[in-house]
């Protein structure tokens, strides 16, 4: 019987880990994989405090030297199922099952790939999914933004900021984004929204060069070429949260509604972190900083289980 079950090896997971292995619990961090979206990114990371620039791999290996040098035990292995029966957890971890009183699901998301062609083949050359992470880079450059949604207004806000030019292209007739973000985006004078904007592909040679579109709406339904050099795309993002039941509740976009005091969800002794809840920034700082609140409110709930 372990005191707590970390399930996720991504920044949230391997936070809180390290608080918990220097709480002395007793512990598993089950994973399919380590590093989780960072070891999906091409360019450095430059926004994680104290270091000013570190490739993901490297602070990938950092994480895991941390948890090493705590002994933390690792099971590498995919998580199907969650039950709860009188204070105990049963974790279904590939063909096996373990045990533990208190459980943090750290298990992140992807982003949602918007299917265009071209998309996959710039991914990390041109293609990005996160406007907060690779936006700098294209200081002076034009680029693109697919979606209507207020994530997708923000990530154009952002972009703004070094862009000389940022195009919103919306698949329907209207975009989604609310009054507040349509005006802030407006303000930045430096936006087109283009509406029934129907993508036809991504296209460069190395590095994107354009994006190809039609206007749904336009009766000669010419191709038409933005000369990008960058496209964000902001089609939600698939959060892996489907393997939990009924021992959480979910919001619209299938994240973890949680107290955001302790991070505990609905169910007493099971915690979440990171980019799987509904927690708004997901950035890698925050979900490690999340992880960390939630060993650290997992260790509380232990104490009292004890009492
Ligand atoms: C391309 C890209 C670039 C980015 N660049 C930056 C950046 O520069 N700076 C920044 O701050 N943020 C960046 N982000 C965002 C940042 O990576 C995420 O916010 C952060 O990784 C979220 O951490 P997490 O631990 O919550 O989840 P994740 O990183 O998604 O990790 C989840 C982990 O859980 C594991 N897992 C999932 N399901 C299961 C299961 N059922 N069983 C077992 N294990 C499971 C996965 O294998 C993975 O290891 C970027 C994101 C992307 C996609």
């Amino acid at each position: 019987m372990m005191d707590l079950i970390i399930v996720g090896g991504g920044p949230a997971g391997m936070a809180a880990a390290i608080y918990a292995a220097r709480a002395k619990q007793k512990l598993l961090l089950i994973t399919s994989e380590f590093g989780g979206q960072m070891a999906r990114k091409e360019v450095e990371i430059d926004n994680y405090p104290g270091l000013e620039k570190i490739s993901a791999l490297d602070l990938i290996a950092r994480f895991r030297r941390h948890l090493t040098s705590l002994q933390v035990e690792v099971k590498m292995a995919e998580v199907f199922g969650l039950k709860k029966e009188n204070d105990v957890f049963e974790v279904v971890a590939g063909v096996e099952k373990l045990a533990a009183r208190a459980v943090v699901i750290a298990t992140g998301a992807s982003p949602r790939p918007a299917g265009i062609p071209g998309e996959k083949d710039f991914l990390g050359r041109g293609v990005c999914y996160c406007a907060t992470c690779d936006g700098p880079l294209f200081a002076r450059r034009e680029v693109a933004v697919i979606g209507g949604g207020n994530a997708a207004f923000e990530a154009a806000q952002f972009l703004a900021n070094f862009a000389k030019k940022v195009y919103v292209l919306e698949r329907g007739s209207q975009v989604a984004a609310d009054g507040a973000n349509r005006e802030l985006l407006k303000k930045t004078g430096k936006a087109e929204i283009i509406a029934n904007a129907r993508i036809l592909r991504i296209e460069g040679k190395n590095f994107v060069q354009k994006l190809v579109y039609r206007d749904g709406n336009n009766p000669d339904n010419k191709e038409i070429e933005l000369p990008v050099e960058g496209v964000f795309v902001k089609a939600g993002n698939q959060p892996a949260s489907d393997f939990l039941g009924g021992l959480v509740d979910l919001n619209d976009r299938n994240e973890i509604k949680f107290n955001p005091v302790d991070n505990q969800t609905k169910t007493s002794g099971l915690f979440v972190a990171g980019d799987v809840s509904e927690i708004k920034f997901k950035q890698i700082v925050v979900a490690a900083g999340e992880g960390a609140k939630a060993a650290m409110a997992a260790g509380d709930y232990l104490r009292n289980l004890k009492l």
